[in-house]
């Protein structure tokens, strides 16, 4: 471990002396008396537990200030609200952040215990499925980085996102278990639970208009709090995740008549709601569960904020002033409604004055225009689990439809698009409008998806009120992504760029006048093969596989989807291994393809995907004619933990969505950053990282999301795509022929098939695209000066793509809170 971040803490020697003892000590107390164990005897395991508590207190100084003051004066906070927390790993973060990297190593190393290498022990905290839940935590670091007063509400699920393992050369989902030692970062608030009701009736009660809900069933919502400390160690967010708990954990009756399943059935049902992680990114799970677990989270985070909120200002009107709510995709969407009811319901607002807090104090976030993954509801469902929210829902629709009707120009609408109902596939909520008519703003995550979110899937309510799409695009933030994950770089960086870097990440910029610079292409070049070194010693502890790390290192890591076309990667990896084997003397420029991901565990074509990826490994990585040219790695199980080792050590990124698909992506910018080049689409982020690399730094290929529509709507007869592109057949009926499943030779004739019948994602009509941007990769690879120029111009200006540019665009524009500190440190 390096000191990135030692300026942070005192300097002399004396006093840093000081700090590496108090640190031992403070550390040893931990192991003695919180875990009760001699430090003779204790494990890696009480290692890192107590460093952790150890660290925990000193971003607890931290938290409580910050939240003190924030509190004083009064200030708005904001409000995040996302089903999934893709965090990771806290440890090396906060350690980052407060400064203590060194001392903190330095302190354990006088103990005898060498932190870097017990620090993979403490659990990868998989809350999520993939960049919705990653930015997600890059936002809550980045909101304590930028000092903006944040809550971000959750659910703690007692299993995260499956850990995958590779059998045969087949995804296998083996449960997550990171709570199994219990989790040192959090503080659980027994005295904040809040009662979230299902079912029941909604009856109607003496006063005139008003209404009572008596819900059936009703669980706890039990509070567990994890402080994230940003940069510098200046101020904290809160993370605020809930656990279902039963009302009654046991039932006596049931037990002492000996029915001992009855007896804990409610405490079953009731605990199932944060049990696991839906395993999902785009399709809604369409089960009842999902829905509970929605409004679970939902209802507990607006009764505490709303509670929160009253017992300091004693008033709701200035509720906007003060609160700022963004719902992270519709998952919370419930919260319209459920702001709606509290309000009314339980605190006597009348019907205007609540809907104007409500829609005053929500803003939503779309993440995706795909069809099948845009959340609806059966209206029944709703009506049986939460009746109140669906009359809510209905009254919110009619005042709305009646509004626009009455409108200039109203008759002209077709309300039927408009409609919160969905009244053709039987009747259904549209959750993505409910989000959008109970928002003052809603946002997409990249230029190109905000404006399609304008033209297309929103293009209705957008002619309704044309000022509420705004776009942000999305960041990452620096401290993981940059700092954390890459010392040998920051350390360069820092030198070149000078100290104020790490505070102002902008000033990456004055890399770029080193471009041409030999000296420095030198050092970058060093840097980059330890980080690929380390890379190849988890590839081969992984798959067995050696890789040598002068070869070009081409990476794909992202979820397994269709649409981001691992599919286009590994039948131009087929075509590849055929022309270096027919032409076996031609000086082919060693390639590594690495993969890693998860499918979905219903994706049946995403986890045939991830089979074939894993059979074209085999069959290339044993054959002798291409074995120092090419190899085939996929690397299991991937998460944070191992993308931070992946993405520094890679030389090509591949963003390879078909153009329209990506809403923006996060990982093209990690990479980029990191100094890989792209090879992508004009999809998503991309098109703004090539706007900002320029055109000359990154390799763009295929079809644009215009000429896809257009495709689409008028597709090429599959046959005479294939019969116009050189190589394609011969690879497909390869695949198909099972030259690449030699056990089982139809294993792919389904995937094949599926291609021939129908290119939906544009795998085939951009395969010789792709593959001639390839070659243009290797020619770059050969003039490795101009390589490095490219790759010092990618680092260099991907600055802006920082989560914390990001965090100050929503706070300015949309949260209308003022960022705590500026960007210039
Ligand atoms: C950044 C990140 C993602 C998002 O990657 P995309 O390439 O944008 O899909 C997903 N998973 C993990 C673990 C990440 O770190």
């Amino acid at each position: 471990m390096t000191e990135t971040a030692s300026e942070a803490r005192p300097t002399s020697a004396a006093e840093s002396k000081d700090l590496v003892e108090t640190l031992k000590a403070e550390i040893v107390r931990k192991l003695t008396y919180s875990l009760g164990k001699n430090p003779s005897v204790a494990q890696p395991h009480d290692w890192v537990t107590a460093v952790i508590l150890a660290v925990r207190d000193h971003v607890v100084d931290v938290w409580q200030r910050s939240t003190h003051e924030s509190y004083q004066t009064g200030r708005k906070r904001v409000y995040y609200l996302s089903l999934e927390f893709l965090i990771g790993r806290s440890l090396a973060d906060a350690l980052n952040n407060l400064g203590l990297t060194g001392p903190v190593a330095q302190a354990m190393a006088d103990l005898g215990v060498d932190l870097g290498a017990i620090e993979t022990i403490e659990p990868d905290a998989a809350l999520g499925n993939g960049g919705l839940g990653r930015l997600a935590a890059c936002y809550l670091e980045a909101m304590a980085s930028t000092g903006v007063p944040a809550l971000g509400y959750g659910i703690r699920y007692d299993h995260g996102l499956f850990k995958q393992r590779i059998d045969g050369g087949r995804q296998v989902e083996v449960p997550e278990d990171w709570l199994s030692f219990r989790n040192p970062w959090e503080f659980e608030r027994r005295e904040s639970a809040y009662q979230i009701g299902f079912g029941g009736s909604v009856v109607a009660t003496e006063k005139p208009g008003e209404v009572t809900w008596n819900p059936e069933e009703a669980v706890f919502a039990v509070a567990y709090d994890t402080p994230i400390v940003g940069w510098r160690g200046r101020d904290a967010t809160t993370l605020r995740l809930w656990r279902a708990r039963a009302m009654h954990p046991l039932s006596l009756d049931a037990f002492n008549q000996g029915d001992l399943v009855g007896a804990v059935a409610e405490r079953n049902r009731a605990e199932a709601i944060s049990k696991v992680l839906y395993p999902n990114d785009s399709t809604p799970a369409g089960q009842e569960l999902r829905l509970r677990q929605e409004f679970f989270f939902t209802s507990a985070s607006l009764q505490d904020l709303v509670r929160r909120h009253y017992r300091q200002f004693g008033k709701f009107d200035n509720l906007p002033d003060k609160v700022a709510i963004q719902l992270n995709d519709t998952h919370p969407a419930l919260a319209v409604a459920e702001m709606m009811r509290l309000l009314i319901d339980e605190r006597g607002l009348s019907w205007e004055d609540a809907w104007t807090i409500t829609s005053g104090t929500i803003s939503y976030t779309n993440h995706t225009l795909l069809p099948e993954a845009l959340e609806t509801w059966p209206v029944a469902l709703m009506e049986r689990l939460l009746p109140r929210h669906m009359q809510i829902i209905f009254g919110i629709n009619a005042r709305f439809l009646d509004g626009v009707r009455r409108s200039a120009g109203g008759e002209g609408v077709d309300l039927a698009s408009i409609s919160l109902i969905d009244e053709s596939h039987g009747r259904r909520v549209r959750m993505a409008h409910l989000a959008f008519v109970g928002s003052h703003t809603v946002n997409g995550v990249s230029a190109l998806h905000s404006r399609l979110m304008q033209e297309t899937v929103f293009a209705p309510l957008h002619a309704v009120f044309p000022d509420r799409i705004t776009n942000v695009t999305n960041g990452i933030t620096p401290r993981r992504w940059l700092f954390s994950a890459n010392h040998g770089l920051t350390k360069l960086l820092t030198e070149v760029c000078g100290n104020g870097l790490t505070d102002d990440i902008e000033q990456i910029d004055r890399l770029a006048a080193h471009a041409d610079d030999p000296g420095m292409q030198e050092r970058l070049i060093a840097i980059r093969r330890d980080n690929k070194l380390k890379l190849a010693k988890v590839i081969r502890q992984e798959t067995g596989v050696v890789v040598d790390p002068a070869a070009l290192f081409d990476v794909q890591i992202k979820r397994i989807h269709e649409y981001k076309r691992q599919l286009l990667n590994i039948l131009e990896t087929i075509a590849l291994y055929d022309a270096i084997r027919s032409e076996p003397y031609r000086d082919w420029a060693p390639r590594v393809k690495i993969f890693a991901g998860k499918a979905a565990s219903n994706y049946g074509t995403a986890k045939a995907i991830i089979n074939l990826i894993n059979d074209v490994a085999t069959v290339v990585n044993n054959d002798i004619t291409t074995r120092d040219r090419l190899k085939v790695v996929f690397i299991p199980n991937y998460n944070v933990s191992a993308a931070e080792i992946i993405i520094p050590a890679a030389d090509v990124s591949e963003q390879i969505s078909t153009a329209g698909l990506e809403a923006s992506g996060t990982g093209n910018m990690k990479f980029a950053l990191n100094g890989a080049l792209t090879i992508g689409t004009m999809d998503g982020a991309n098109i703004e990282i090539s706007e900002r690399v320029g055109l000359d730094n990154i390799v763009i290929f295929g079809m644009s999301a215009a000429e896809v529509e257009a495709a689409k709507r008028n597709p090429r007869p599959t046959g005479e795509v294939i019969a116009t592109t050189p190589h394609l057949e011969g690879v497909l009926d390869a695949v198909a022929g099972g030259a690449y499943s030699p056990g089982d030779r139809n294993r792919y004739a389904g995937l094949v098939d599926g291609l021939r019948a129908n290119d939906w994602f544009m795998v085939l009509n951009d395969f010789e695209s792709y593959r001639l941007a390839q070659r243009r990769i290797d020619g770059l690879w050969a003039n490795q000066p101009e390589w490095w120029r490219m790759s010092i111009a990618n680092t260099a200006h991907c600055g802006w793509f920082s989560a914390d540019r990001a965090i100050r665009e929503y706070a300015q524009r949309i949260w209308r809170v003022p960022a705590g500190f500026a960007a210039k440190g």
